[in-house]
């Protein structure tokens, strides 16, 4: 198959907000939508179109009905089984592939590969018994191996015996200890990567975060040098990897200057967002152009700062809404919700974004602009 004409069918296995504004890029560009998720119906990506199929990702006939039903397979979360993947493959191209999934989903198995092919990381170790915390460098942090995002399944420590301790409250299950990153920033890359091997990246870009969700992205970061470094740390990986589609490679920016990678997430992500309006092609499109074996858009600036401030359901008062009139007063600022309905702490339910001369004011601006939501 060389490529799939507007008018396919791209099926994506999850249906949160990462599927919906995927699905507002593809029906766009003339492609139906298919999604494939346990979640209650209407989900976020249901609701802007999709054909919706409720179903459990370990329920494999199911998967396998799914991926028949559809021109191209991909996802829009990580922890979607290999299995499942595996189903999928036999009916329709996945794109990335299960490997990629297998290699991302467990951070052992991530690091590893990055060690293996020269990325640098910080310094980590397999924790399989409590013993395994001996002879490490502290302070640490020690992580779930496996199915862990924003901070969960991991737990700060300064010893061998606190991180023994962790190791119990964790539950016993494999682990990676990681030595603490003594870092400036947190950083970001998105990159895309066609059928044919074409390889673009948009900027590296500054992400700050609060309770360990990302909380701002500035794109792009101003630094000529880590971004070369960064993008070509990028392409090594999405070559080492064969991903087709996109992948966010998340890094910290050490102290002493160096870029350490510290996860991969194989499809469109969070510090990406500011892509929709900020950037020449977006992420989602890039992913739909990506996957249905398309030329590749471009991933130029639209203006020289942007800035993209999640909206946590923090922001919703007991009853009632935020206020929304006074953020749609605001003039350049792009509000988007996902069409969540129960607004819990911590929950991504929208984000705010915008463009400005640098992404300093662009930053002053989507932050400002978010306080008046609670005013
Ligand atoms: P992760 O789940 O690996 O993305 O980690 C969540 C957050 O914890 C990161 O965004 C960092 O703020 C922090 N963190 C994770 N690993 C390290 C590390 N090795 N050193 C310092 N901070 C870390």
């Amino acid at each position: 198959m060389s490529h799939l004409n507007p008018g396919a069918t791209i099926g994506v296995l999850g249906s949160g907000q990462l599927g919906r504004m995927m699905a507002q890029a593809a029906t766009r560009l003339g492609y139906r939508v298919a999604c494939f998720s346990p979640d209650a119906s209407p989900t976020p990506c249901a609701q802007v179109g999709a054909r919706e199929v409720t179903g459990s990702y370990d329920d494999l006939d199911a998967v396998a009905a799914f991926a028949k039903s559809v021109d191209v397979v991909t996802f829009e979360f990580e922890n979607v089984s290999a299995a499942a993947a595996e189903i999928a493959a036999k009916y329709a191209p996945v794109r990335p592939g299960g490997d990629v999934l297998h290699i991302t989903q467990n951070r052992l198995r991530e690091k590893s590969f990055l060690q293996k092919i020269g990325v640098p990381t910080t310094t980590f170790k397999a924790v399989e018994c409590a013993t395994d915390c001996e002879g490490f460098i502290y302070p640490a942090i020690l992580k779930t191996a496996g199915f862990g995002y924003d901070g969960k399944g991991q737990r700060k420590v300064a010893s061998a015996s606190e991180a023994q301790a962790a190791f119990r409250e964790l539950g016993e299950q494999p682990c990676i200890l990681e030595a603490l990153v003594d870092f400036a920033y947190e950083a970001s890359i998105v990159g895309a990567r066609g059928v044919d091997g074409r390889f673009v990246a948009y900027p590296l870009v500054r992400n700050d975060h609060a309770n360990h969700i990302l909380d701002l992205t500035m794109a792009p970061l101003n630094d000529s040098a880590d971004n070369g470094e960064a993008s070509a740390l990028a392409k090594g990986i999405f070559e080492a990897l064969g991903v087709v589609g996109v992948l966010c490679v998340e890094l910290f920016v050490a102290s002493d200057g160096r870029l350490l990678v510290n996860e991969l997430a194989p499809r469109p992500h969070n510090s990406g967002h500011w892509s929709i309006e900020g950037a020449a092609t977006s992420q989602f499109e890039q992913q739909v152009r990506a996957v249905c074996g398309l030329p590749l858009g471009s991933t130029a600036l639209r203006a020289p700062g942007v800035a993209m401030a999640n909206l946590l359901g923090d922001l919703w008062p007991e009853s009632g809404e935020p206020n929304w009139s006074a953020v749609l007063g605001v003039p350049g600022v792009h509000l988007h919700l996902y069409g969540k309905t129960q607004a819990r702490p911590g929950r991504k339910m929208g984000h705010l974004t915008a463009l400005a001369q640098t992404p300093g004011t662009a930053a002053e601006c989507v932050l400002n602009t978010r306080r008046l939501l609670t005013l």
